[in-house]
């Protein structure tokens, strides 16, 4: 390790809070799938900053709309106009299913959440909210309080009152939770820090009728999901059902932090001038990198690309599994968001440390799951790479 390396390990053990397990690499550098660290080293990433650079690291496209935009101006707040926001707005709009009308733009994804919970609330009139065992929604109070994992709650308690927990994938769990307080239900469409979960077939379908028999209003999280992630625009999208609210942010920007909680129209109308803000939500230089992003997602065809390269990525992930059925217990994603369920932790490290050793940056999940969510733009040459990273990394493990 150069002096340089050690130096920015030491000041961070020093003076960052101490919350982040961090790898001793420290990444300088980034171009499409590739990274590069302090040592020179470059690496496959199928990380993506967690499923964030889903046009790939530095985006010549995303780089110049950042340079020009940064050059313009830089923040002025929502008490003004502000020209690149509206023009995102409206390109998301159309982006979006039909049904969802208008958008709040914010930074991050608990923040969307955040929104959308305050949102459900103002819109049902109703306190309650059922959420799902296993989801990640963010680590705010409001976020966390409908975060179904324990080891992200605790010590933190107690959180916002009124959420009920079923479980996912399970529609009689859910109409056994229901009472008269509940307004609104809260589910990630396919589950991504829970380990890659994918419901059954027609679940997302049932959830949305019993919304509507019930008069509740149905929240999908696509802070991971969304963004040409899975094959479509959003996952629900190629689902094929329709939320009332939904939340986007990782993928969004182009690297660039924005989040967005977007919703029916008739739903956001109940928000009136007070009931929410952000200082630096829809600034002008988070709204220039999205809207060139969304460009390079279009030009680029990166939502089919998911598409193709994920469906022949899940048959190459079934024969790791056959081939290995005492380690591989279990392959599961949609688009470019694949998990590898290990038969144990200890399987799970081996792999991970095998990847890293040949320079393939993944990542695991929920204890035993190998998560890759790489740039939408990889090659099937490269994916092979950290597949065969993998099967090297099983075969080694007696
Ligand atoms: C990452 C993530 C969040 C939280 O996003 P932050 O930007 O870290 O606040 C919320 N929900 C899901 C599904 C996520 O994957």
């Amino acid at each position: 390790m150069t002096p340089e390396t050690e130096r920015t390990l030491e000041l961070d053990s020093k003076y960052h809070a101490p919350l982040y397990r961090r790898l001793k690499i420290c990444l300088v550098k980034g171009s499409g799938t590739r990274v590069w660290d302090s040592e020179g080293r470059e690496y496959l990433d199928c990380v993506a900053g967690i499923a964030v650079n889903n046009v790939g690291h530095c985006h010549p496209k995303v780089v110049e709309a950042i340079r020009r935009q940064a050059g313009e101006f830089i923040h002025c707040s929502n008490l003004y106009y502000i020209e690149p926001q509206a023009r995102l707005a409206q390109k998301l709009v159309e982006m979006l299913p039909r049904e969802i009308e208008k958008v709040f733009f914010c930074n991050s994804g608990t923040e969307a959440v955040e929104a959308a919970l305050k949102l459900a609330r103002k819109a049902s009139g109703k306190p309650g909210i059922i959420a799902m065992e296993g989801s990640f929604h963010g680590r705010t109070f409001g976020s966390l309080s409908v975060t179904g994992q324990e080891k992200y709650r605790l010590s933190f308690e107690p959180l916002v009152p009124g959420v009920k927990f079923v479980k996912f994938g399970d529609l009689q769990s859910l109409a056994n939770a229901l009472d008269d307080t509940i307004g609104a239900v809260i589910l990630e469409p396919i589950q991504g820090e829970g380990g890659i979960v994918v419901p059954p077939q027609g679940y997302l379908q049932s959830v949305r009728e019993f919304c509507d028999e019930n008069g509740l209003l149905l929240i999908f999280d696509e802070i991971q999901t969304g963004m040409g992630r899975t094959g479509a625009f959003l996952a629900s999208q190629r689902i094929g059902v329709v939320p009332d609210i939904v939340c986007m942010a990782k993928g969004l920007g182009g690297g660039f932090p924005i989040g967005v909680m977007a919703a029916r129209g008739e739903v956001m109308d109940s928000f009136q001038p007070g009931d929410h803000a952000s200082t630096f939500g829809g600034n002008p230089l988070a709204c220039a990198a999205a809207l060139a992003a969304l460009e390079v997602l279009e030009e680029e065809k990166l939502v089919e690309k998911a598409r193709e390269t994920g469906r022949w990525a899940m048959q190459k992930m079934e024969k790791i599994k056959l081939t290995h059925p005492s380690q591989v217990t279990d392959v599961r994603g949609l688009g470019l968001m694949l998990g590898l369920q290990m038969a144990s932790e200890r399987i799970a490290q081996e792999v991970f440390d095998q990847c890293l050793k040949e320079r393939i940056l993944v990542n695991r999940t929920a204890g035993t799951v190998i998560r890759l969510v790489p740039p939408l733009s990889i090659s099937r040459d490269e994916l092979s790479r950290a597949f065969s990273c993998i099967e090297q990394g099983l075969s080694s493990i007696r």
